[in-house]
C-alpha cells in the first residue's frame, strides 16, 4: 500500500517536472532540427541571439576530426560571420552588422575567432557532451530603424539539416513570435 503511495507521490513529481520543463522552454533544450532566433530591437539596435544543435549546421556535434570536418566546420563560420545575408531585415532600414561572437562548447574558439568567449563557456569542461550546441549573438545597427518590418531569415538554404527556426522578436511595437521553415522564411513586426 505504502508503495503504491510513493509510486504515485513520484509519478505526480515527475509528470510536474516535465510540465513545468515544457512551460518554461516552448521548444525542447535540444532538438536537431529546431534552433532558436531571439531578436531585440530598442531604436537603432538590434540584437539577434541565435541558439541551435551544432548538428543543424554541421551533421555532427564533436570537435572536428578529419580535414573534411575542419573544412566544414570553417565554411560554417564563414557563412556565419556574414550574418546580413542569413538575416535580413527591410533593406530600407540599412541595417549594418557592428558585432558578432559565436561560442560551441564543440569548436575551438581560434576557429570561431569570436574573441574572449562568455562566462560560460570558461566553465566548459575539456570532455565534450555527446551533443552540443552553437550560439551567435549579432549586433545590428540601422540607419532607418523607422523602415523595420520584417525579418527573413536565410539560414535554410545553407544549414539543411535545420528544418524550422522558433524566432521570438521583441520591440516598441510589441512581441511576436513564429515558427519559420524554408516555405514560410519570414516575420513581420
Ligand atoms: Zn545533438
Amino acid at each position: 500500500m505504502r508503495q503504491s503511495h510513493v509510486c504515485a507521490a513520484l509519478l505526480m513529481a515527475l509528470s510536474w517536472l516535465a510540465w513545468s520543463a515544457f512551460a518554461a522552454s516552448p521548444l525542447p533544450p535540444h532538438q536537431h532540427g529546431y534552433a532558436d532566433l531571439e531578436v531585440l530591437i530598442d531604436g537603432a539596435q538590434i540584437d539577434v541571439t541565435l541558439d541551435t544543435p551544432l548538428y543543424n549546421l554541421l551533421a555532427f556535434e564533436h570537435p572536428p576530426r578529419t580535414a573534411a570536418e575542419q573544412d566544414k566546420a570553417r565554411q560554417m563560420v564563414q557563412l556565419l560571420r556574414q550574418p546580413a545575408r542569413l538575416l535580413v531585415f527591410s533593406p530600407a532600414a540599412g541595417c549594418q552588422v557592428r558585432d558578432l561572437q559565436l561560442y560551441s562548447p564543440a569548436l575551438p574558439a581560434a576557429l570561431l575567432q569570436d574573441g574572449p568567449a562568455p562566462a560560460k563557456a570558461e566553465t566548459a569542461t575539456p570532455s565534450v557532451p555527446p551533443h552540443s550546441n552553437l550560439t551567435g549573438h549579432f549586433h545590428f545597427r540601422c540607419q532607418h530603424p523607422e523602415a523595420l518590418g520584417q525579418l527573413r531569415v536565410e539560414l535554410f538554404n545553407p544549414f539543411l539539416y535545420l528544418t524550422v527556426v522558433k524566432v521570438q522578436i521583441r520591440s516598441d511595437k510589441g512581441e511576436k513570435a513564429a515558427l519559420l521553415t524554408s516555405d514560410k522564411n519570414s516575420i513581420p513586426f
